[in-house]
């Protein structure tokens, strides 16, 4: 970007987030340009022509907003987003307490094979402070994030066994593009990225009794998570390939495996706040409720975005699943999606008990 450009991207910035803190301390604004640069050749021209800022203040609260600007000085249009880093900060924390459960590994002597294990202990206290700090900051009405429960969870990070602490890594790499890639595809649609239409469209379910114009609501957030999912997809096999040297069938089964694992954890995550708020809400009730106008519950997101993963994975349709015609790359897929979700849940139940048990 033109530093003309930049210079009207800050002055707009500042005049909407007056108490927003400087670029230079916006740690998650370089993370994120970091990762889309990191993940491949579709993510990271993002990182160059999108001006991108985060902020904790409470008036972008847990959205995003994008939009474009015109520069004042050179005249140019160019695309911003400004994040709301609180559900960013609730997706990081969660995924890596995570990592905590995988803590057994059992190498047998005379080859190099180990295995990792997940603990019958798990989740403890320990995990479950960081959980309620995760929520906490969430929900909060603290115009800034502090440091609060990071020493602590910066050491469990730093125990963690070597292998289950760099699929985490990844994964929590993709969730949060995923979130990132979501609100973008709000500003530039993949329909109209290139030249010809392309990206996959979403349907709703026939009967589902909400009114017309939030079935194009929903419609438009199912079809912003499918095609933030492949626009990830084609860019993180092109660095399996490229970087890792790997056969094309193993580029995008490792890439799917990642890519999806992560897409679900953001949506999980998105689900217990979601539930934590309205309690569990079936589709029906969803469809009529005053909380979902814009959005459907995250578990049906969560669902139409496994449907849309199966077709990208093996090029196969809806029906196909339903057949349960399953690859040996779905198979691969679905079970890290399950493995990592059986987790999650296994954390948000225990937070569940431990909550009511600590009043
Ligand atoms: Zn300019
Ligand atoms: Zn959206």
């Amino acid at each position: 970007m033109k530093s003309c450009c930049v210079q009207a991207g800050e002055r707009f910035f500042a005049s909407n987030y007056p108490w927003a803190m400087p670029i230079e301390q916006e740690s998650l604004t370089a993370h994120l340009l970091n990762l889309c640069k990191k993940w491949g050749k579709i993510t990271s021209p993002f990182a160059e022509n999108f001006y991108v800022r985060s902020t904790s203040s409470l008036q972008l609260g847990v959205d995003a907003k994008t939009g474009s600007l015109k520069c004042d000085a050179c005249g140019d249009i160019f695309d911003f987003i400004f994040i709301g880093n609180r559900l960013f900060f609730f997706i990081w924390r969660i995924n890596w307490i995570c990592a905590t459960y995988w803590d057994t590994q059992d190498e047998s002597e005379g080859n190099q094979l180990s295995f990792v294990s997940g603990s019958f202990d798990w989740p403890r206290n320990e995990h479950l402070e960081q959980v309620r700090t995760a929520f906490d900051m969430y929900f909060g009405d603290d115009p800034f994030l502090g440091p609060e429960g990071l020493t602590e969870l910066n050491r469990q990070i730093s125990e963690l066994i070597l292998a289950p602490a760099i699929i985490h890594d990844y994964i929590i790499d993709f969730a949060e593009l995923f979130v990132l890639f979501h609100e973008i595809q709000h500003q530039i649609p993949m329909s109209q990225m290139g030249p010809k239409p392309s990206g996959v469209s979403v349907q709703l379910p026939n009967n589902l009794g909400c009114s017309s114009r939030r079935a194009n609501w929903w419609i438009a957030e199912l079809t912003h998570d499918a095609n933030s999912l492949y626009l990830l997809l084609l860019s993180a096999v092109s660095v399996f390939l490229d970087k890792f040297g790997m056969t094309p069938n193993d580029a995008k089964t490792q890439a799917a495996s990642l890519v999806c694992t992560g897409a679900d954890a953001a949506l999980h995550t998105l689900q217990s706040l979601e539930e934590l708020r309205y309690g569990k809400i079936d589709l029906e009730a969803a469809a009529t409720s005053s909380e979902f106008v814009r959005h459907p519950p995250s578990d049906f997101r969560r669902n139409a975005l496994s449907l849309a993963s199966y077709s990208l994975v093996t090029g196969k349709s809806t029906a196909s699943l339903l057949r349960r015609e399953f690859t040996d790359s779905w198979k691969t897929v679905a079970q890290n999606v399950a493995s990592h979700m059986q987790v999650r849940d296994r954390l948000f139940r225990g937070y569940d008990i431990w909550r009511q048990t600590e009043g």
